[in-house]
């Protein structure tokens, strides 16, 4: 393990296995929190629907997707891809 996995609480190591810490880190962290504000009354916008399928398609390749949607279930997160889940597809349907 090096020393970045030492210094972090053990609880939260699984996030630096994260197949997402490169398009966080790389400026890119938008796919993983599309705003609900552009969604119609009838479902995602398209934008939105891109950004979604974009996010899941990185998740998909991520070694972590159970220990990540267990930690946004544990928390209600109400925002953002978490473990290949909307907030809708967690139950979080709480508008900002
Ligand atoms: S499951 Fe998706 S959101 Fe969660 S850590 Fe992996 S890539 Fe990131």
């Amino acid at each position: 393990m090096d020393e970045a996995a030492e210094a972090v609480d053990p609880a939260n190591r699984w996030k630096l296995s994260a197949a997402c810490r490169p398009a966080v880190f790389d400026g890119n962290p938008e796919i993983f929190y599309p705003p609900r504000l552009r969604d119609t009354a009838n479902g995602m916008s398209r934008a939105r629907a891109e950004l979604v399928r974009r996010a899941k398609n990185v998740c998909a390749t991520c070694p972590v997707t159970r220990e990540c949607l267990e930690y946004a279930m544990e928390r209600h997160e109400t925002e953002g891809i978490w473990g290949m889940t909307t907030p809708e597809e967690r139950g979080m349907t709480q508008l900002r």
